[in-house]
């Protein structure tokens, strides 16, 4: 069973990530974006570092709404309100349960996935963040691992994309050849998922 303290983890866990991959992810937004992707989830993820420290909530869910608020507060690109809805949405689902099992998680995150494809509009295929998302939440049933796998293998398959969402599709065809940033950084916060839970 995932408890608060695993939602706590699978949180700081990321942020550690986001710390060692900012310079990368900054770089994968430069010659298609504004080149702020990793400074941006830097400060969001620092955020909720410190958020989740400072007043540690007791359900997975609320631990979730907590970080996806900061997220959304903190985060002055799109990733922040697109990242936070995915978490917020996701606690939400969880409900107020002290503890919750992967498959009560796997709809959850579902529910978080679908809100944000509402919120950006984008569609699998469209070169972003959903790219990676979405293969994640579909290979869930397998375990984190699977959904590890999966999220890593949809960024990579981002790079020969159009974007049709967000910075890079202003670059039209030019945005191919380009390794999605946000694609990118949702698989760490997947790979994050795993290795949150030992694996
Ligand atoms: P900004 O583009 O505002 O500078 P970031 O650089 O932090 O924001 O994030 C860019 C990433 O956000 C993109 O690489 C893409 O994955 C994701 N993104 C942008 N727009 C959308 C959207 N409409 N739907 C889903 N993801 C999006
Ligand atoms: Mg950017
Ligand atoms: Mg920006």
């Amino acid at each position: 069973m995932l408890d608060a303290d695993f939602f706590r983890r699978w949180m700081t866990v990321t942020a550690a990530s986001v710390e060692r991959e900012a310079d990368r992810l900054t770089a994968l937004d430069s010659p298609i974006g504004d080149a702020d992707h990793g400074s941006n989830l830097l400060r969001g993820f620092r955020a909720v570092s410190a958020v989740l420290d400072k007043e540690p909530p007791d359900t997975p869910g609320a631990v979730l709404v907590l970080s996806g608020r900061q997220l959304i507060s903190t985060v002055g690109g799109a990733s922040g309100p697109l990242y936070g809805t995915l978490l917020r949405r996701t606690g939400k689902a969880l409900g107020e349960a002290a503890e919750v099992d992967e498959a009560r998680f796997a709809t959850a995150f579902r529910t978080g996935v679908e809100a944000v494809m509402t919120l950006g509009g984008a569609a699998p295929g469209d070169k972003t963040m959903i790219d990676a998302l979405l293969p994640a939440v579909d290979a869930l049933d397998a375990g984190f691992g699977a959904a590890r796998a999966a999220a890593e293998e949809g960024a990579l398959a981002t790079t020969p994309l159009q974007a049709r969402k967000g910075r890079a599709s202003y670059l039209g065809e030019r945005s191919i050849g380009h390794q999605d940033p946000g694609a990118t950084s949702a698989a760490l916060l997947i790979a994050a998922l795993a290795e949150a839970n030992g694996e």
